[in-house]
């Protein structure tokens, strides 16, 4: 057994000091980047925000308001196998994610991207079926994950990943730290693997833990490529699911709900995710208006221009949360 001594750090952790800058308008920051691909040879230009892979948020009506800003959609898994069509407009900006049982109908879909997307990214089984996708697809822009730390980018990566999802624990309706005692902070783990993916000219997704659009400036600020969002969009008339009494469930993937939905219950699989309500808030559509605004102000603090320089803008300060749980302080 050993113990890691070094601090690793969650969102809340840190924030980012401000510093000089020429520019005098948020209007002025450029937030597209154009990602070129390791192993597809593929070119994307958009904003690299993206709806998570799950039953709520992963709709053909959140893929038609989010296409309009050129964010990318990653519909949730059960339109894999049967209706593909309601995401074809716009489809430069989908990423299907399958588990390994679905790399055939994977292989068939034609998108922006396509990728392996499980728990735990840890096992010689998972690297197997990442082989065996880049196999079957040499062209796809290809996803794979969830790790947490460098060793596993890399071997992600190596196994044919263009793009590696990271994150373990962190998401707003996951389970998996309570239940397990398994996870890592998230600006750490996203430092960390985008560091590592970087150095091979691959690409990281901040999955999971963002709750406000300061958090997703931090993820992108730690060197993020991409930012999934599952319950910053939850709650909106885009969703899967109904309101009732100003309040809309939002499930985890792994959670009893979406267990029961789909009928996916063994033995074996535990549940590792919950059901909350959160809050009914209209459109989408003022909910990214409101993210992009508070991502381009967070550029101009720190003198980026273009989303792209503000990682290297930034300085990141650490703040004494346990002082301020302690004290009753938000
Ligand atoms: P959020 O943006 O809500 O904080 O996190 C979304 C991410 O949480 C998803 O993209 C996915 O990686 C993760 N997630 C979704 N459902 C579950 C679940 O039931 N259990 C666990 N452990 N993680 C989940």
């Amino acid at each position: 057994m050993l113990v890691n001594e070094e601090i690793k750090l969650d969102y809340s952790d840190v924030l980012i000091r401000p510093k000089r800058s020429t520019m005098s308008s948020r209007g002025e920051v450029n937030l597209e980047r154009t990602h070129n691909f390791l192993w597809s040879k593929k070119k994307w230009t958009g904003i690299p925000i993206m709806s998570s892979n799950m039953d709520t948020v992963g709709t053909p009506a959140m893929h038609k308001v989010l296409s309009k800003y050129k964010l990318i959609t990653c519909p949730a898994k059960h339109h894999l196998k049967k209706d593909q069509g309601k995401f074809k407009k716009g489809k430069a900006n989908t990423c299907w994610f399958g588990g390994i049982d679905d790399i055939n109908n994977l292989a068939k879909t034609s998108s922006g991207f396509i990728g392996l997307d499980v728990a735990n990214g840890y096992t010689i089984k998972f690297v197997d079926a990442v082989k065996k996708l880049r196999d079957k697809c040499p062209d796809a822009t290809i996803a794979a994950g969830n790790v947490v730390t460098a060793d596993m980018t890399q071997e992600l990566i190596l196994a044919g990943a263009d793009i590696v999802k990271v994150g373990i624990g962190p998401g707003s309706v996951c389970t998996t730290r309570i239940k397990t005692g398994i996870g890592y902070p998230q600006l750490s783990a996203v430092i960390e693997c985008a560091d590592a993916a970087h150095g091979l000219d691959a690409h990281i997704i901040a999955d999971g833990g963002c709750v406000n659009s300061g958090d997703i400036v931090k993820a992108f600020a730690a060197g993020a490529d991409f930012v999934m969002l599952g319950g910053m969009l939850a709650g909106h008339d885009e969703c899967d699911g109904e309101v009732e009494n100003g309040v809309m469930k939002f499930y985890g993937m792994a959670s009893e709900s979406a267990m029961s939905r789909h009928g996916n219950h063994n033995a074996y699989r535990g549940v590792e995710g919950k059901t909350v309500e959160v809050e009914y808030r209209g459109k989408a559509d003022d909910t990214i208006k409101d993210i992009l605004s508070g991502i381009r102000s967070a550029c101009t603090y720190v003198g980026a221009t273009r989303l792209k320089t503000l990682s290297k803008c930034t300085t990141f300060v650490r703040v004494n949360n346990t002082h301020n749980t302690i004290f009753g302080m938000e």
